[in-house]
């Protein structure tokens, strides 16, 4: 049974954090593009200086940046039997580019796993986090922004895998080892 996922839910939920324990008890990388993005932000590269200005006010990258850089990562051997996508898609216009890009590949999504999580969780828990890592985008104005996109731009694409019958939800609240036990089990019935 081959593993292309994409993990969605709202900044907070614990994405991040899952996508990397659920990848690695699956054997398949978590390719995160706010991570790809953070990287080359510290890495001063040309991609980096040009989405800066987006990732630091919590505003989403340009599609033509964004796409470019999964299709790269995707086409690294280490995906090529599965994936665990984390921060993408973002928007509905990048399920379809994700359609696209799989479909040139011959290949097709067989999950996506939705974390659940309210607002009212989510902002503390940020906020925590901005003490710990130090991140740009952690300030309240900018969670409170990129709160805002999540549900006005990204909150809709789990309706399109829904309809698809692709979505999966899984509660985002617990224990860090409950919710990575709950999300396995959930994929496991799900494809098996
Ligand atoms: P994340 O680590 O997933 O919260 O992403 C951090 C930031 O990177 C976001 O607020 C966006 O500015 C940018 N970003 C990450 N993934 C995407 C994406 N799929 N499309 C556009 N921008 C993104």
């Amino acid at each position: 049974m081959s593993r292309r996922l994409v993990l969605l839910g709202a900044p907070g939920a614990g994405k991040g954090t899952q996508a990397v324990r659920v990848a690695e008890a699956l054997g398949i990388p978590a390719i995160s593009t706010g991570d790809l993005f953070r990287a080359n932000i510290k890495g001063g590269t040309p991609l980096g200086l040009k989405v800066q200005e987006y990732t630091s006010r919590g505003a989403l990258v340009p599609d033509s940046v964004t796409n470019d850089m999964v299709r790269d990562r995707l086409a690294q051997p280490d995906a090529a039997d599965g994936f665990l996508l984390d921060g993408y898609p973002r928007n509905v216009a990048q399920v379809s580019e994700l359609d696209a890009i799989l479909a040139d590949a011959g290949v097709a999504l067989d999950l996506a796993v939705e974390l659940e999580a309210d607002p009212e969780v989510v902002v503390p828990r940020l906020l925590k986090r901005a003490e710990i890592e130090g991140r740009e985008d952690d300030t309240e104005d900018v969670i409170r922004h990129r709160l805002d996109v999540y549900a006005q731009e990204t909150a809709p694409i789990a309706a399109v895998y829904a309809g698809r019958g692709l979505l999966t939800q899984v509660d985002a609240i617990g224990e860090v080892d409950d919710v990575t036990t709950r999300l396995l089990a959930s994929i496991d019935t799900a494809i098996g």
